[in-house]
Protein backbone atom coordinates (compact mmCIF):
# COMPACT_ATOMS: atom_id res chain seq x y z
CA UNK A 1 0.00 0.00 0.00
CA UNK A 2 0.75 3.53 -0.65
CA UNK A 3 1.60 6.04 2.28
CA UNK A 4 0.16 8.64 0.31
CA UNK A 5 -3.30 7.24 -0.61
CA UNK A 6 -3.83 6.00 3.20
CA UNK A 7 -6.54 8.41 4.36
CA UNK A 8 -4.99 8.12 8.26
CA UNK A 9 -2.18 10.65 9.09
CA UNK A 10 0.41 10.24 12.22
CA UNK A 11 -0.50 12.93 14.76
CA UNK A 12 1.89 14.46 17.16
CA UNK A 13 -0.12 14.43 20.42
CA UNK A 14 -1.71 11.86 21.61
CA UNK A 15 -6.31 12.98 23.01
CA UNK A 16 -5.04 14.45 26.82
CA UNK A 17 -7.51 12.39 28.30
CA UNK A 18 -5.67 9.33 27.15
CA UNK A 19 -3.11 7.66 29.42
CA UNK A 20 -2.36 4.60 28.25
CA UNK A 21 0.84 3.80 26.32
CA UNK A 22 -1.08 1.18 24.05
CA UNK A 23 -4.03 4.26 23.07
CA UNK A 24 -1.25 6.98 22.92
CA UNK A 25 0.79 5.26 20.18
CA UNK A 26 -1.96 3.29 18.43
CA UNK A 27 -3.85 7.04 18.12
CA UNK A 28 -0.53 8.90 17.17
CA UNK A 29 0.22 6.22 14.54
CA UNK A 30 -3.32 6.21 13.24
CA UNK A 31 -3.83 2.90 13.79
CA UNK A 32 -7.09 3.55 15.59
CA UNK A 33 -9.34 6.88 16.47
CA UNK A 34 -11.14 7.26 19.62
CA UNK A 35 -15.13 8.45 19.64
CA UNK A 36 -15.15 8.14 23.50
CA UNK A 37 -13.93 6.35 26.73
CA UNK A 38 -13.49 2.72 25.55
CA UNK A 39 -14.95 2.73 22.69
CA UNK A 40 -12.65 3.31 19.41
CA UNK A 41 -12.89 3.01 15.82
CA UNK A 42 -10.34 0.30 13.63
CA UNK A 43 -8.59 2.58 10.97
CA UNK A 44 -6.82 0.73 7.99
CA UNK A 45 -3.80 0.13 9.82
CA UNK A 46 -5.30 -1.06 13.02
CA UNK A 47 -7.71 -3.04 11.37
CA UNK A 48 -5.55 -5.28 9.52
CA UNK A 49 -3.70 -5.60 12.50
CA UNK A 50 -6.71 -6.61 14.04
CA UNK A 51 -7.62 -9.31 11.30
CA UNK A 52 -4.39 -10.57 11.40
CA UNK A 53 -4.96 -11.41 15.45
CA UNK A 54 -8.40 -12.63 14.33
CA UNK A 55 -6.90 -14.85 11.84
CA UNK A 56 -4.54 -16.48 13.96
CA UNK A 57 -7.16 -16.91 16.60
CA UNK A 58 -9.14 -18.51 13.52
CA UNK A 59 -6.31 -21.10 12.76
CA UNK A 60 -5.64 -22.20 16.16
CA UNK A 61 -9.93 -22.86 17.08
CA UNK A 62 -10.28 -24.29 13.62
CA UNK A 63 -7.84 -26.68 14.39
CA UNK A 64 -9.33 -27.63 17.74
CA UNK A 65 -12.65 -28.29 15.74
CA UNK A 66 -14.35 -25.22 16.27
CA UNK A 67 -17.22 -24.16 13.88
CA UNK A 68 -17.42 -20.13 13.46
CA UNK A 69 -21.12 -18.64 13.26
CA UNK A 70 -21.95 -15.06 14.20
CA UNK A 71 -24.93 -14.45 16.67
CA UNK A 72 -26.30 -11.57 16.99
CA UNK A 73 -25.14 -8.65 19.04
CA UNK A 74 -29.08 -8.18 20.33
CA UNK A 75 -31.00 -10.69 22.54
CA UNK A 76 -34.50 -10.83 24.49
CA UNK A 77 -34.57 -10.48 28.17
CA UNK A 78 -36.71 -13.97 28.58
CA UNK A 79 -33.06 -16.18 27.71
CA UNK A 80 -31.36 -14.14 30.35
CA UNK A 81 -34.38 -14.50 32.74
CA UNK A 82 -33.85 -18.48 32.31
CA UNK A 83 -30.66 -17.91 33.88
CA UNK A 84 -30.84 -14.72 36.16
CA UNK A 85 -28.29 -12.88 34.81
CA UNK A 86 -30.77 -10.21 33.71
CA UNK A 87 -31.09 -9.31 36.95
CA UNK A 88 -28.09 -10.19 38.54
CA UNK A 89 -25.31 -8.53 36.90
CA UNK A 90 -28.10 -7.09 35.46
CA UNK A 91 -27.27 -3.72 34.11
CA UNK A 92 -23.96 -3.34 36.37
CA UNK A 93 -22.40 -5.08 32.97
CA UNK A 94 -25.37 -5.25 30.59
CA UNK A 95 -26.33 -2.40 28.44
CA UNK A 96 -30.85 -2.77 28.96
CA UNK A 97 -33.06 -0.95 26.71
CA UNK A 98 -36.44 -1.08 25.07
CA UNK A 99 -37.44 -1.59 21.70
CA UNK A 100 -41.10 -1.82 19.80
CA UNK A 101 -43.95 -2.22 21.97
CA UNK A 102 -41.61 -2.26 25.10
CA UNK A 103 -39.60 -5.14 24.60
CA UNK A 104 -37.13 -5.57 26.41
CA UNK A 105 -33.52 -5.97 24.85
CA UNK A 106 -30.02 -6.64 25.75
CA UNK A 107 -26.42 -6.11 24.29
CA UNK A 108 -24.14 -9.45 24.63
CA UNK A 109 -21.97 -8.89 26.87
CA UNK A 110 -21.05 -12.90 26.74
CA UNK A 111 -23.52 -15.52 24.95
CA UNK A 112 -24.16 -18.60 27.06
CA UNK A 113 -27.87 -17.29 27.01
CA UNK A 114 -27.97 -17.07 23.09
CA UNK A 115 -25.43 -19.87 22.17
CA UNK A 116 -27.08 -22.48 24.47
CA UNK A 117 -30.72 -22.67 23.29
CA UNK A 118 -29.06 -22.13 19.75
CA UNK A 119 -26.78 -25.44 19.88
CA UNK A 120 -30.10 -26.99 21.45
CA UNK A 121 -32.09 -27.07 18.24
CA UNK A 122 -29.84 -28.95 16.63
CA UNK A 123 -28.08 -31.46 19.14
CA UNK A 124 -30.33 -34.25 20.21
CA UNK A 125 -28.43 -37.64 20.76
CA UNK A 126 -25.30 -38.79 21.95
CA UNK A 127 -24.19 -39.16 18.56
CA UNK A 128 -24.51 -35.04 17.93
CA UNK A 129 -21.79 -34.80 20.62
CA UNK A 130 -19.34 -33.52 20.85
CA UNK A 131 -19.80 -29.83 19.36
CA UNK A 132 -17.61 -26.74 19.20
CA UNK A 133 -18.62 -23.17 18.19
CA UNK A 134 -17.06 -19.70 18.23
CA UNK A 135 -17.62 -16.47 16.91
CA UNK A 136 -15.41 -13.33 16.81
CA UNK A 137 -17.53 -10.37 17.93
CA UNK A 138 -18.11 -6.69 19.78
CA UNK A 139 -19.10 -7.34 23.14
CA UNK A 140 -20.85 -4.71 25.27
CA UNK A 141 -20.36 -3.92 28.73
CA UNK A 142 -20.85 -1.09 31.32
CA UNK A 143 -17.21 -1.38 32.53
CA UNK A 144 -16.07 1.09 34.96
CA UNK A 145 -12.85 2.44 34.62
CA UNK A 146 -12.62 2.82 30.94
CA UNK A 147 -8.92 4.43 30.73
CA UNK A 148 -6.74 1.72 29.57
CA UNK A 149 -7.71 2.31 25.99
CA UNK A 150 -8.34 -0.90 24.09
CA UNK A 151 -7.21 -2.70 27.13
CA UNK A 152 -10.07 -2.10 28.47
CA UNK A 153 -13.04 -1.23 26.49
CA UNK A 154 -17.13 -0.55 26.77
CA UNK A 155 -17.11 -1.75 23.35
CA UNK A 156 -14.95 -4.49 22.36
CA UNK A 157 -13.79 -7.33 20.19
CA UNK A 158 -14.28 -11.13 21.98
CA UNK A 159 -13.47 -14.80 20.37
CA UNK A 160 -16.21 -16.87 22.76
CA UNK A 161 -15.97 -20.27 21.99
CA UNK A 162 -18.45 -22.86 23.40
CA UNK A 163 -18.44 -26.67 23.51
CA UNK A 164 -20.42 -29.35 24.34
CA UNK A 165 -20.20 -33.20 25.75
CA UNK A 166 -21.59 -36.22 26.71
CA UNK A 167 -19.17 -36.42 29.38
CA UNK A 168 -17.35 -34.28 31.93
CA UNK A 169 -14.13 -36.62 31.12
CA UNK A 170 -14.50 -35.09 27.14
CA UNK A 171 -14.84 -31.55 28.26
CA UNK A 172 -12.01 -31.57 30.39
CA UNK A 173 -10.18 -32.99 27.60
CA UNK A 174 -11.24 -30.74 25.40
CA UNK A 175 -10.28 -28.02 27.87
CA UNK A 176 -6.79 -29.46 28.07
CA UNK A 177 -6.28 -29.14 24.16
CA UNK A 178 -7.76 -25.13 24.55
CA UNK A 179 -5.23 -24.20 26.73
CA UNK A 180 -2.41 -25.07 23.83
CA UNK A 181 -4.94 -23.92 21.27
CA UNK A 182 -4.55 -20.48 23.68
CA UNK A 183 -1.08 -20.71 23.93
CA UNK A 184 -0.30 -20.99 20.58
CA UNK A 185 -2.45 -18.31 19.82
CA UNK A 186 -0.79 -16.00 22.22
CA UNK A 187 2.84 -17.10 21.03
CA UNK A 188 1.88 -16.00 17.62
CA UNK A 189 0.66 -13.09 18.42
CA UNK A 190 4.33 -12.32 20.45
CA UNK A 191 2.82 -12.74 24.05
CA UNK A 192 4.38 -14.66 26.72
CA UNK A 193 1.55 -16.13 28.43
CA UNK A 194 0.87 -18.12 32.20
CA UNK A 195 -1.91 -19.83 32.57
CA UNK A 196 -3.09 -18.91 36.15
CA UNK A 197 -5.66 -21.01 38.54
CA UNK A 198 -8.50 -17.84 39.06
CA UNK A 199 -12.40 -18.02 40.50
CA UNK A 200 -14.80 -20.40 38.53
CA UNK A 201 -18.04 -19.05 39.42
CA UNK A 202 -20.22 -21.47 41.24
CA UNK A 203 -20.21 -24.47 39.11
CA UNK A 204 -16.31 -25.10 39.29
CA UNK A 205 -13.39 -24.03 42.07
CA UNK A 206 -11.58 -22.99 39.16
CA UNK A 207 -11.40 -21.23 35.92
CA UNK A 208 -7.95 -20.63 34.00
CA UNK A 209 -6.92 -17.44 32.83
CA UNK A 210 -3.65 -16.26 30.44
CA UNK A 211 -2.15 -13.69 32.21
CA UNK A 212 0.73 -12.14 30.19
CA UNK A 213 3.21 -10.03 32.96
CA UNK A 214 4.09 -6.69 33.01
CA UNK A 215 4.09 -4.02 35.26
CA UNK A 216 1.04 -2.08 32.99
CA UNK A 217 -1.16 -5.03 34.52
CA UNK A 218 -4.49 -4.69 35.76
CA UNK A 219 -4.55 -8.00 37.85
CA UNK A 220 -1.90 -9.37 40.29
CA UNK A 221 -0.40 -12.88 39.84
CA UNK A 222 1.05 -15.05 42.46
CA UNK A 223 3.17 -17.51 40.34
CA UNK A 224 6.40 -19.95 40.62
CA UNK A 225 9.41 -19.12 38.84
CA UNK A 226 10.40 -22.73 38.62
CA UNK A 227 6.81 -24.87 37.87
CA UNK A 228 3.44 -24.02 36.38
CA UNK A 229 1.80 -23.13 39.88
CA UNK A 230 -0.01 -19.48 39.46
CA UNK A 231 -2.95 -18.25 40.83
CA UNK A 232 -4.60 -14.79 40.15
CA UNK A 233 -4.71 -12.70 43.72
CA UNK A 234 -8.32 -12.90 43.66
CA UNK A 235 -8.28 -17.02 44.87
CA UNK A 236 -4.28 -17.33 46.12
CA UNK A 237 -3.77 -18.39 49.50
CA UNK A 238 0.16 -17.37 48.99
CA UNK A 239 1.98 -14.64 48.91
CA UNK A 240 5.17 -13.25 47.20
CA UNK A 241 7.79 -15.39 49.29
CA UNK A 242 5.81 -18.02 50.12
CA UNK A 243 6.91 -21.92 49.42
CA UNK A 244 5.51 -22.66 46.15
CA UNK A 245 3.01 -25.76 47.32
CA UNK A 246 3.76 -27.37 44.34
CA UNK A 247 7.37 -27.62 44.58
CA UNK A 248 8.86 -25.73 47.15
CA UNK A 249 10.27 -22.80 45.33
CA UNK A 250 9.68 -19.16 46.42
CA UNK A 251 6.64 -17.69 45.01
CA UNK A 252 7.20 -14.55 42.93
CA UNK A 253 4.59 -11.60 42.74
CA UNK A 254 3.59 -9.59 40.07
CA UNK A 255 1.15 -7.68 37.87
CA UNK A 256 -0.70 -9.09 34.43
CA UNK A 257 -2.77 -8.75 31.74
CA UNK A 258 -5.85 -11.34 31.42
CA UNK A 259 -5.83 -12.09 27.84
CA UNK A 260 -7.98 -15.06 27.74
CA UNK A 261 -10.59 -17.30 30.31
CA UNK A 262 -11.70 -20.60 30.19
CA UNK A 263 -14.22 -21.65 32.50
CA UNK A 264 -15.75 -25.37 33.10
CA UNK A 265 -19.31 -24.62 33.29
CA UNK A 266 -20.45 -28.12 33.42
CA UNK A 267 -24.30 -28.01 33.67
CA UNK A 268 -24.69 -24.25 34.51
CA UNK A 269 -26.33 -23.18 31.70
CA UNK A 270 -27.90 -27.06 29.79
CA UNK A 271 -29.53 -27.29 33.15
CA UNK A 272 -31.19 -23.59 32.73
CA UNK A 273 -32.26 -24.25 29.61
CA UNK A 274 -32.99 -28.26 29.72
CA UNK A 275 -30.70 -28.99 27.19
CA UNK A 276 -30.23 -32.75 27.56
CA UNK A 277 -29.10 -35.51 24.79
CA UNK A 278 -30.13 -38.75 24.92
CA UNK A 279 -27.65 -41.12 26.00
CA UNK A 280 -26.59 -44.52 24.54
CA UNK A 281 -28.87 -46.34 26.66
CA UNK A 282 -31.58 -44.04 25.91
CA UNK A 283 -31.57 -41.95 29.14
CA UNK A 284 -32.16 -37.93 28.95
CA UNK A 285 -28.70 -36.33 30.12
CA UNK A 286 -27.83 -33.02 30.67
CA UNK A 287 -25.27 -31.58 28.17
CA UNK A 288 -21.87 -30.73 29.91
CA UNK A 289 -20.52 -27.06 28.44
CA UNK A 290 -16.84 -25.47 28.85
CA UNK A 291 -16.67 -21.72 27.44
CA UNK A 292 -13.55 -19.96 26.20
CA UNK A 293 -12.85 -16.53 25.57
CA UNK A 294 -10.01 -14.48 24.11
CA UNK A 295 -10.09 -10.30 23.92
CA UNK A 296 -8.22 -9.83 20.58
CA UNK A 297 -8.75 -6.45 20.78
CA UNK A 298 -7.09 -6.41 24.07
CA UNK A 299 -4.51 -8.62 22.50
CA UNK A 300 -3.58 -6.08 20.23
CA UNK A 301 -3.80 -3.42 23.14
CA UNK A 302 -1.31 -5.49 24.94
CA UNK A 303 1.12 -6.57 22.10
CA UNK A 304 1.66 -2.43 21.87
CA UNK A 305 1.93 -2.19 25.91
CA UNK A 306 4.58 -5.02 25.85
CA UNK A 307 6.66 -3.96 22.60
CA UNK A 308 7.42 -0.37 22.14
CA UNK A 309 10.23 1.77 22.84
CA UNK A 310 9.95 5.34 22.92
CA UNK A 311 9.84 5.91 19.18
CA UNK A 312 6.59 4.04 19.19
CA UNK A 313 5.26 0.20 18.20
CA UNK A 314 7.16 -2.72 17.89
CA UNK A 315 5.22 -5.24 16.01
CA UNK A 316 5.70 -9.26 15.80
CA UNK A 317 5.69 -10.25 12.35
CA UNK A 318 2.87 -12.43 12.54
CA UNK A 319 -0.02 -9.57 13.12
CA UNK A 320 1.69 -7.08 12.17
CA UNK A 321 -0.24 -4.50 9.33
CA UNK A 322 2.39 -4.87 6.78
CA UNK A 323 5.90 -7.21 6.79
CA UNK A 324 7.71 -4.20 5.29
CA UNK A 325 7.74 -0.33 5.72
CA UNK A 326 9.90 0.99 2.04
CA UNK A 327 11.23 4.55 2.33
CA UNK A 328 12.92 6.65 0.30
CA UNK A 329 15.08 9.38 1.32
CA UNK A 330 16.14 12.57 -0.97
CA UNK A 331 14.61 14.15 -4.28
CA UNK A 332 16.24 12.84 -7.06
CA UNK A 333 13.78 11.46 -9.32
CA UNK A 334 16.54 7.93 -9.66
CA UNK A 335 16.14 7.40 -6.01
CA UNK A 336 12.01 7.65 -5.97
CA UNK A 337 12.38 5.25 -9.42
CA UNK A 338 14.69 2.79 -7.38
CA UNK A 339 11.98 2.58 -4.36
CA UNK A 340 9.11 2.63 -7.10
CA UNK A 341 10.81 -0.66 -8.84
CA UNK A 342 11.44 -2.42 -5.89
CA UNK A 343 8.13 -2.27 -4.31
CA UNK A 344 6.66 -3.52 -7.35
CA UNK A 345 8.99 -6.60 -7.05
CA UNK A 346 7.97 -6.80 -3.27
CA UNK A 347 4.50 -6.95 -4.03
CA UNK A 348 5.18 -9.28 -6.70
CA UNK A 349 7.17 -11.65 -4.43
CA UNK A 350 3.79 -11.58 -2.35
CA UNK A 351 5.50 -9.19 0.23
CA UNK A 352 3.05 -7.07 1.91
CA UNK A 353 4.71 -3.44 2.04
CA UNK A 354 3.84 -0.04 2.57
CA UNK A 355 5.42 2.70 0.87
CA UNK A 356 6.47 5.96 2.12
CA UNK A 357 6.32 7.57 -1.42
CA UNK A 358 5.23 10.78 0.18
CA UNK A 359 6.90 14.00 -0.17
CA UNK A 360 8.21 14.60 3.30
CA UNK A 361 11.24 15.38 4.92
CA UNK A 362 13.15 12.46 5.53
CA UNK A 363 13.15 12.89 9.50
CA UNK A 364 9.16 12.89 9.21
CA UNK A 365 9.63 9.57 7.15
CA UNK A 366 11.93 7.86 9.69
CA UNK A 367 9.65 8.74 12.63
CA UNK A 368 6.60 8.30 11.03
CA UNK A 369 8.32 4.39 10.57
CA UNK A 370 9.54 4.04 14.55
CA UNK A 371 6.42 5.10 15.69
CA UNK A 372 3.73 2.74 13.15
CA UNK A 373 6.77 -0.02 13.82
CA UNK A 374 6.91 -2.56 11.08
CA UNK A 375 8.74 -5.29 11.68
CA UNK A 376 11.44 -4.53 8.36
CA UNK A 377 12.15 -1.24 7.30
CA UNK A 378 14.02 -0.60 3.95
CA UNK A 379 15.54 2.73 3.22
CA UNK A 380 16.57 3.75 -0.62
CA UNK A 381 18.82 6.74 -0.26
CA UNK A 382 21.99 8.13 -2.62
CA UNK A 383 24.50 6.46 -0.53
CA UNK A 384 22.61 3.19 -0.80
CA UNK A 385 22.12 3.48 -4.51
CA UNK A 386 25.81 4.63 -4.72
CA UNK A 387 26.78 0.69 -3.90
CA UNK A 388 23.35 -0.76 -6.00
CA UNK A 389 22.20 -1.51 -2.22
CA UNK A 390 19.15 -0.69 0.80
CA UNK A 391 19.26 -0.49 3.88
CA UNK A 392 17.17 -3.11 5.56
CA UNK A 393 16.42 -2.35 9.20
CA UNK A 394 14.96 -4.91 11.46
CA UNK A 395 11.97 -2.94 14.04
CA UNK A 396 13.21 -3.90 16.77
CA UNK A 397 17.09 -4.30 16.39
CA UNK A 398 19.70 -1.19 16.34
CA UNK A 399 21.73 -3.23 13.27
CA UNK A 400 21.35 -1.85 10.12
CA UNK A 401 22.54 -4.07 6.92
CA UNK A 402 23.73 -3.15 3.64
CA UNK A 403 21.83 -5.46 1.10
CA UNK A 404 22.39 -5.53 -2.47
CA UNK A 405 19.51 -4.24 -4.25
CA UNK A 406 19.13 -7.40 -5.97
CA UNK A 407 18.61 -9.97 -3.16
CA UNK A 408 16.70 -7.82 -0.90
CA UNK A 409 13.42 -9.07 -2.31
CA UNK A 410 14.07 -12.62 -2.41
CA UNK A 411 15.49 -11.82 1.64
CA UNK A 412 12.82 -10.76 2.72
CA UNK A 413 10.61 -13.73 1.46
CA UNK A 414 12.18 -16.39 3.35
P1 LIG B 1 -11.59 -8.42 33.38
O1 LIG B 1 -11.39 -9.20 34.65
O2 LIG B 1 -10.31 -7.89 32.81
O3 LIG B 1 -12.68 -7.40 33.47
P2 LIG B 1 -13.23 -10.56 32.55
O4 LIG B 1 -12.65 -11.63 33.40
O5 LIG B 1 -14.48 -9.90 32.96
O6 LIG B 1 -12.11 -9.44 32.28
P3 LIG B 1 -14.00 -12.47 30.55
O7 LIG B 1 -15.47 -12.45 30.76
O8 LIG B 1 -13.20 -13.58 31.10
O9 LIG B 1 -13.38 -11.07 31.05
O10 LIG B 1 -13.76 -12.24 28.99
C1 LIG B 1 -12.91 -13.02 28.18
C2 LIG B 1 -11.79 -12.18 27.60
O11 LIG B 1 -12.28 -11.00 26.95
C3 LIG B 1 -10.84 -11.63 28.65
O12 LIG B 1 -9.89 -12.61 29.01
C4 LIG B 1 -10.23 -10.45 27.93
O13 LIG B 1 -9.20 -10.88 27.05
C5 LIG B 1 -11.37 -9.94 27.10
N1 LIG B 1 -12.05 -8.80 27.75
C6 LIG B 1 -12.91 -8.84 28.79
N2 LIG B 1 -13.36 -7.62 29.10
C7 LIG B 1 -12.77 -6.77 28.21
C8 LIG B 1 -12.85 -5.37 28.00
N3 LIG B 1 -13.62 -4.61 28.75
N4 LIG B 1 -12.11 -4.84 26.98
C9 LIG B 1 -11.33 -5.61 26.21
N5 LIG B 1 -11.22 -6.94 26.37
C10 LIG B 1 -11.92 -7.53 27.35
MG1 LIG C 1 -11.96 -13.34 32.85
Amino acid sequence: MRQSKLFTKTIKDAPKDEVSVNAQLLIKAGFVDKLMAGVYSYLPLGLLTLRKINDVVREEMNAIDGQEILMPALSPKELWDKTGRWEDPGTEVMFQFKGRSDKELGLGWTHEEVVTPLVQKFVKSYKDLPVAVYQIQDKFRNEPRAKSGLMRGIEFSMKDLYSFHTTEEDMWDYYEKSKQAYLNVFNRCGLDAKIVEASGGAFSKYSHEFQVLTEYGEDTVFYCSKCDFAQNSEISKVKAGDKCPKCGESISEGKAIEVGNIFPLKTKYSSAFKFKYTAENGKEQDVIMGCYGIGPSRVMGSVVEIHHDDKGMIWPEEIAPFKVHLLFLGKDDKIKAAAEKLYLGLNEAGIEVLFDDRDVSAGVKLNDSDLIGLPYRIVVSEKTLAEDSVELKKRADEKVDLVELKKVVKMLSA
